[in-house]
């Protein structure tokens, strides 16, 4: 099937071949000729599938140029995957001189997205807050002529409490527009939030599957050494084309970054840490191939479209383990294959089993030296027995961690490796110790309770 089939004005099919794209990908050929016909629609859809040009297209064939009216809005959670449909709107608006389109996020002053408002534009891609402010505060322009609205990535703007500001821009659109929402997961508080302002012709579309097909889903046992260590060993071995190494906090993303970099091996730091310039500057560092590790916490894991990525690499699972699927559709995307990796050890094993009931088409690693190798079954009863028998109590596991964090403080002495094994040895002992001790004591009550009776 062709995007003619659509009954596309021919200039589009044009501008659609111009950016590479022939036919349409699964979403499209199921949302494109309802959003055409005006419908409003909720889309469960997969990351990677083509969802955003599911409606653009729609809005560059409805949009009257010739009408200088607002006549579509986009709201995204984020400004950058706000800019992301942005830039993507631009590059079909090339081949569409006279189609004017505006970006409203925080990246810019208000004052700049003031400029140049005497006419409208047709499309509007923006954040809630910037959006909000600039058409319900300053009435920049009517939107009495909006028949698109799309909600994009709807539950993050449920999550990140938005759900107020899509209201009131709602409310300030004509009755009869069609409404998108695009969303990862069809929660049902998401629905509940919805359904305070959609209309009875609403729809369901739901695409089952969670990540592109494409995504291959392993998890890897590191075993003791660290996730800086084995992500190192890992890139060693495999030598991935591009990887999106995912950590769950910022802490521990620019930890795993730093201890690369003092080991000669750089990546691009992606986190929420980084000043506007700086991300701006990352975000360009990984358009332009800059560099073939990334390492981010999972403010890229959602949406945005990152080129050529072969290897998704989780160092760390998300307690949401929603955004395990977030991060591994950020390969496999559009058709491709790719690989999601999640590095696991006995502290990790909770996280990576609920993720196993999810997604049970995971297969098994163990990344021990220089050496990866592939596991015929489930390596988590195993780990489970490992973990059972060293369970240790309370007081003797906070007092190992003590001793492990004060010879990291000393890592670049001689011998660091040993002189832990050594503070550790010692904290065992004297629990070992302690636990005898308690032993004898309890045998000793026993019989003197016996000789009491
Ligand atoms: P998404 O994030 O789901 O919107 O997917 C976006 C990716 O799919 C981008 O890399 C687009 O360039 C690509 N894409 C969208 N539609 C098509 C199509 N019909 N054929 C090929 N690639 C497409």
């Amino acid at each position: 099937m062709s995007f003619k089939a659509f009954n596309l004005s021919s200039s589009l099919i044009e501008a659609l071949a111009k950016c590479g794209y022939e036919n349409p990908s699964a979403v499209q050929k199921n949302i494109i000729p309802r959003a055409l016909r005006g419908e409003s629609l909720l889309v469960q859809s997969a990351t990677g599938t083509g969802k955003t040009h599911s409606f653009l297209i729609p809005i560059f064939e409805k949009v009257d140029v010739h009408l200088p009216r607002v006549q579509a809005l986009v709201l995204s959670p984020t400004k950058e995957l706000a800019r992301q449909t942005y830039e993507f709107a631009r590059e079909l608006g090339r081949y569409f001189p006279k189609f004017r389109i505006r970006l409203y996020t925080s990246e810019d002053e208000v004052t700049q997205n003031l400029e140049g408002s005497s006419i409208p534009p047709h499309l509007i891609i923006g954040t809630p807050g910037r959006m909000k402010d600039v058409l319900l505060s300053r009435h920049l322009f009517s939107l009495q002529n909006v028949r698109y609205f799309i909600l994009d990535e709807a539950d993050m703007l449920l999550d990140l409490g938005f759900m107020n500001d899509v209201e009131e821009i709602c409310r300030a659109l004509p009755s009869k527009h069609s409404l998108l929402v695009f969303s990862a997961t069809l929660r049902q508080n998401l629905r509940d939030s919805l359904s305070k302002f959609v209309k009875e012709d609403f729809r369901y579309e739901a695409e089952e599957i969670k990540t592109s097909r494409g995504v291959r889903h392993h998890f890897v046992d590191i075993k003791h050494g660290g996730i800086a260590s084995a992500l190192r060993d890992f890139l060693e071995i495999k030598h991935p084309y591009l990887t999106l190494a995912f950590a769950s906090s910022k802490e521990e993303a620019e930890e795993v970054s730093q201890t690369l970099r003092e080991w000669g091996i750089s990546s691009i730091l992606y986190t929420g840490n980084l000043e506007k310039r700086e991300r701006a500057r990352a975000l360009r560092r990984i358009r332009e191939d800059d560099c073939p590790l990334i390492i981010a916490t999972d403010l890229l894991a959602r949406g945005m479209d990152i080129e050529h990525v072969s290897d998704v690499i989780s160092l760390s699972l998300p307690s949401d383990l929603d955004f395990y699927f977030h991060r591994a559709g950020r390969t496999g995307r559009f058709g491709k294959e790719g690989d999601s990796w999640v590095f696991y050890n006995a502290d990790t094993l909770t996280r990576a089993k609920r993720l196993y009931e999810e997604e049970p088409s995971f297969d098994f690693y163990s990344l021990k030296g220089k050496a990866l190798k592939q596991e015929k079954k489930s390596l988590f009863s195993l780990r489970e027995r490992g973990t059972q028998k060293k369970e240790l109590p309370i007081e003797e596991r906070k007092e190992i961690l003590i001793a492990k964090a004060r010879s990291r403080k000393k890592h670049v002495e001689p011998m660091h490796k040993k002189k832990t094994q050594i503070a550790i040895e010692q904290v065992k002992r004297k629990y070992r110790r302690k636990a005898i001790r308690e032993a004898i004591r309890g045998q000793l009550d026993k019989e003197f309770r016996k000789k009491d009776r």
